[in-house]
């Protein structure tokens, strides 16, 4: 479902722009519809005060929590049910935030992330993004929103600025707070200047090498790391914020001397914080977790070579590792060992943690 299926169903019901903005804002914020009762019937159409109980229940039935998982570090895994019985992940994040899923599944296929040997099930519509919002806003506060969880966001561009649009507005969440996570596509590089909300933008990396890269993320755009960053360094400067590189640490893959001598080469001088997040192993894939003492020794070279980097670590790491779990777990609930997730989404869900950072 999408925000503008939500505009037209209001519109039916009598309601003007500001009749709308009024029942989005309050569903955004996850404040009662119903408040106020005088302003209420002196402000809205009558018909739509009449609708106003049912309404409440068709936008809370969006997404549905399906079950809660908290981890030991305040974060806590929620695992939400869509109108039509298919299931996203959310997670709470420490400090007030949040990382949401804009996709079903996902077509990107990186070697590492069991999300993506799934493929793509089906889009996240925008209302269904929002409502992932609403029902964590249910819960606790939410002042930061990073669509780091199941899927690509540039594979459901429309769905996903559409969100950060009302989020950004009405949805009282600062822009920079809004945080859109990519592999790096030219159209994301396209549109986000050209939105009335600018989110902070996080870009996957992985690695410095073009031809590894294609092997990490075989489906991604065909860009270089070089064309990411180039991509990258003009958003930052256009936006007055820095760039999230993103970095899920391979043992043996991407975390030799090249790799720091490449990270130096690109990123050095540039509006850039990288964020290197050991990759979390699971049984079903041959990639291992570099031990937490090799990550801070590559975070501290990094350092000493002036790059910013942020050492982090997995929001809710023992509930099983991260996004995609739950729902893996839920399809098959015979399942003796929860498969984990996009990786690079234990690195976004991290992003908003920062449990250990090197400065
Ligand atoms: S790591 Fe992210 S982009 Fe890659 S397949 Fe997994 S969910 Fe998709």
């Amino acid at each position: 479902m999408r925000i503008q299926d939500l505009r037209q169903r209001l519109q039916t019901l009598g309601a003007n722009p500001r009749h709308t903005q009024r029942v989005l804002r309050l569903w955004a914020q996850a404040l009662p519809q119903d408040g106020g009762r005088r302003e209420l019937t002196s402000f809205l159409p009558a018909t739509l005060v009449a609708a106003l109980p049912a309404l409440s229940e068709e936008l809370a039935g969006i997404a549905t929590l399906v079950s809660e998982h908290p981890g030991e570090d305040g974060s806590a895994r929620l695992l939400l049910a869509l109108a039509d019985g298919q299931t996203v992940e959310s997670v709470l994040l420490p400090r007030d935030g949040l990382c949401v899923s804009t996709q079903v599944g996902c077509a990107v296929g990186c070697v590492f992330c069991m999300t993506g040997q799934g493929g793509l099930v089906r889009q996240v519509g925008s209302a269904e993004i929002v409502a992932q919002v609403a029902l964590a806003r249910s819960r606790r506060p939410v002042k930061k929103v990073v669509f780091m969880g199941m899927g690509e966001p540039a594979h459901n561009l429309d769905n996903v600025l559409e969100a950060i649009d009302l989020l950004g507005t009405i949805g009282n969440i600062g822009h920079k707070n809004l945080v859109f996570s990519t592999v790096g596509d030219p159209r994301v590089f396209e549109a986000l200047p050209r939105g009335r909300v600018k989110p902070a933008l996080a870009l996957s990396l992985h690695t410095s090498k073009a031809a590894l890269r294609e092997q990490l993320l075989p489906r991604a755009p065909r860009l270089t790391p070089e064309e990411i960053v180039e991509a990258g360094e003009r958003y930052a400067r256009a936006s007055a914020y820095p760039i999230q590189y993103q970095w899920t640490l391979l043992q043996g893959i991407n975390d030799g001397d090249d790799e720091i001598e490449g990270i130096v080469r690109l990123l050095h001088g540039k509006y850039a914080i990288l964020n290197m997040i050991p990759y979390n192993t699971v049984d079903e894939l041959p990639y291992q977790r570099p031990s937490w003492e090799q990550a801070a020794a590559i975070a501290r070279r990094l350092h000493q070579r002036g790059i910013l980097t942020k050492l982090r670590q997995s929001a809710g790491q023992d509930v099983e590792g991260g996004c995609g779990q739950l729902r893996a777990r839920a399809d098959n609930p015979r399942a003796r060992r929860v498969v984990p997730i996009r990786a690079d989404a234990a690195t976004s869900i991290s992003a908003a943690s920062a449990d250990a950072t090197l400065s």
